[in-house]
C-alpha cells in the first residue's frame, strides 16, 4: 500500500487554509516529500512526520510556489536529526535544482555559520545531495522504485513527474503540467494519479491578464480527468487548486472530473489521505518502464 497525503492544496495566491502545493508519499518504510510549498513542514507535522524522517525530497519543478519553503525543510532536517553522522538529504529535480539548492544554502549561510559556532556537535553545514533527472529511473531502495517523466509546463522547461512504486502499488505525481504524451506514458496503469489542476472555466474571465496566463500551462480539471481516464488509472487525486476549493463546491469540481473519468475521485482539503492497494488501476494496462 502507498499512502497519499495532500499536505498544500493551495496555489502561489496566499489562503488562509491551504498550504502550498506538497504532497506525502508513504510507501513503506519510506517517505517521500513531492515538492515543498509555503507551510510544508506544519503540515508535515500534522500528518505525523517531519523533515528529519524525508527518504528524499522530490521536486517536480522550481516555480516557487513549490519551492517556498526549501530552504526550511533543508534548515529544520539540519537541525533535527541528532544523529552525529546525519544521511545528507536527497533531492531529485529537474535541471536547476542544483543552483537552487545551492543559491538556498548561501541565503542560510549566516544562520549556518551561528549554528556551528554556537553548537558543538554540528560540524559541518546541512548534508545535501542534489540528483537532477528529466526521465528514467531515480531510485531503488528496499523495495520502493521511482520513476521520472516529462511533463510540458512550457515556458517553465524542465518540468518532471515522479511515478512512485511499491509493492505492486503505484502512485504518479504530475505536478503543474498541460495534457502530454510525457505524463501519459509515465502515469500508464498506475493505482493513482496526483494532478494540479485549475478551473479554466473561472480563471478566462477573471479581470485580469496576469491571472488569465496561468491557463497556458495548466491543466483543467477535466484535462487532468481526461489524462486519468486515457492513462487508465485507478484513483484521480485532484489538487492545487486555482481558484481555492471553496467548501461547499466539491461536488462540482468532482461532477467536472467524473464526467471524463469514471473511476474514484479524490479532492479535499489539506491532510486529506487516500490508500493506493495494489491492483486498483483498470487492467489491461501494462505500467510504463
Ligand atoms: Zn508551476
Ligand atoms: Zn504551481
Amino acid at each position: 500500500m502507498i499512502e497519499v497525503t495532500l499536505l498544500g492544496t493551495g496555489s502561489p495566491i496566499p489562503d488562509a487554509d491551504r498550504a502550498g502545493p506538497s504532497t506525502l508519499v508513504r510507501a513503506g518504510t519510506q517517505t517521500f516529500l513531492v515538492d515543498c510549498g509555503r507551510g510544508v513542514l506544519q503540515r508535515l507535522t500534522a500528518a505525523g512526520s517531519s523533515a528529519a524522517a524525508l527518504s528524499a525530497l522530490l521536486l517536480t519543478h522550481l516555480h516557487s510556489d513549490h519551492i517556498a519553503d526549501l530552504g526550511d525543510v533543508i534548515i529544520t532536517r539540519w537541525i533535527g536529526t541528532f544523529s552525529p553522522d546525519p544521511a545528507p538529504l536527497q533531492i531529485i529535480g529537474p535541471p536547476g535544482t542544483a543552483e537552487v539548492v545551492e543559491a538556498t544554502l548561501k541565503a542560510f549561510a549566516h544562520d549556518i555559520g551561528y549554528r556551528i559556532a554556537h553548537h558543538a556537535d554540528i560540524t559541518g553545514p546541512p548534508a545535501v545531495q542534489v540528483h537532477e533527472h528529466t526521465e528514467g529511473q531515480v531510485w531503488e531502495h528496499d523495495g520502493v522504485r521511482i520513476l521520472v517523466g516529462p511533463t510540458d509546463h512550457r515556458p517553465v522547461t524542465p518540468t518532471i513527474g515522479f511515478r512512485v512504486e511499491h509493492d505492486g502499488a503505484s502512485v504518479v505525481l504530475a505536478g503543474d503540467t498541460v495534457p502530454c504524451a510525457g505524463l501519459d506514458a509515465l502515469a500508464a496503469g498506475a493505482g493513482a494519479l496526483v494532478h494540479t489542476v485549475i478551473r479554466t472555466d473561472l480563471v478566462a474571465q477573471m479581470p485580469v491578464q496576469r491571472i488569465r496566463d496561468i491557463c497556458d500551462y495548466h491543466s483543467s480539471v477535466e484535462q487532468a480527468a481526461d489524462t486519468a481516464a486515457r492513462a487508465g488509472v485507478g484513483i484521480l487525486i485532484l489538487t492545487h487548486y486555482v481558484p481555492a476549493l471553496v467548501h461547499g463546491q466539491e461536488e462540482d469540481w468532482r461532477s467536472r472530473a467524473a464526467a471524463h473519468f469514471g473511476r474514484q475521485i479524490e479532492l479535499g482539503d489539506d491532510l486529506h489521505r487516500v490508500e493506493v492497494h495494489p491492483g486498483v488501476c483498470a487492467s489491461g494496462i501494462t505500467p510504463a518502464g
